[in-house]
């Protein structure tokens, strides 16, 4: 049963999202609810041959989850689709001895996207097929920079690249005045070191300075002290020979 307008309108985006679901003829046709003609399926996607075919062999290469447009799926399975849709196109060159393949991908009901699911299309082509034609219109070399300075924002890829440039050329001026610092820091750390080294050695010389010129004075005192000494005795003995030389004049003059 098909919800009404008024119902719709209060569904919430995820809801919504598995009313299309359930709608998808697509997710029909790879749960096998609807018949189709399969020619290769793996975790990620299905592959069946388009019942409206723009060419003989045309395939339709579908995710095997829901997702209505590009942008909404997982960059895993992108990956993986695209490989498969170069197996595909390879395929088809050979099966039909083709010489060229388009891998198109209408992205929105306005670029010919007939159904709410995904899908990659496989076809061959020959010449003068007139199945598609892209136009090719000449713009100046202005216009197209006007119009190269316009997308780029909304790009990312290579004004990212420039960016990361920049912010690793930023990050390396960093490191460099952070590693500059640690240096200046260990010279000044080294200087402060050394400075102490040389202040402990100044210290511990004068300090032998001070005691071997402290011996030489104490040598000194000695010195002075022994002469003092001898002298003293000296004048004893002077003394001494006196009191003879007196004693021997007494005996003299008893014996005169
Ligand atoms: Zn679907």
């Amino acid at each position: 049963m098909q919800p009404t307008e008024e119902e719709l309108k209060k569904m919430s985006p995820e809801q919504l999202l598995e009313l299309q679901k359930q709608n998808c003829i697509f997710c029909k046709i790879i749960a096998g609810e609807i018949p189709s003609k399969k020619l290769y399926q793996d975790e990620h996607c299905v592959a069946v041959l388009d019942i409206n075919p723009a060419s003989e062999g045309h395939v339709l290469l579908l995710p095997k989850d829901h997702y209505q447009i590009l942008p909404q799926m997982p960059e895993e399975v992108i990956a993986r689709m695209f490989v498969v849709a170069k197996e595909l196109s390879h395929a088809i060159l050979k099966a039909f001895n083709a010489k060229g393949t388009n891998i198109f991908v209408a992205n929105g009901a306005i670029a010919g996207q007939r159904a709410p699911h995904f899908m990659i299309h496989v076809f061959q082509r020959k010449q003068d097929d007139g199945i598609l034609t892209i136009p090719a219109k000449p713009i100046s070399e202005k216009d197209l920079m006007t119009l190269k300075n316009h997308l780029l924002p909304f790009v990312g890829g290579e004004k990212q690249q420039v960016l990361d440039e920049k912010k690793d050329a930023q990050q390396f001026i960093e490191d460099k005045k952070e590693l500059d610092a640690e240096i200046q820091e260990e010279k000044e750390e080294k200087k402060e070191e050394t400075k102490q080294v040389v202040q402990l050695k100044k210290e511990k010389k004068s300090e032998k300075k001070k005691k071997r010129k402290q011996k030489i004075e104490d040598d000194f005192d000695k010195f002075d002290k022994k002469e003092k000494e001898m002298d003293d005795e000296e004048e004893e003995i002077e003394k001494e020979e006196k009191t003879i030389a007196l004693d021997l004049d007494k005996i003299g003059d008893l014996f005169a």
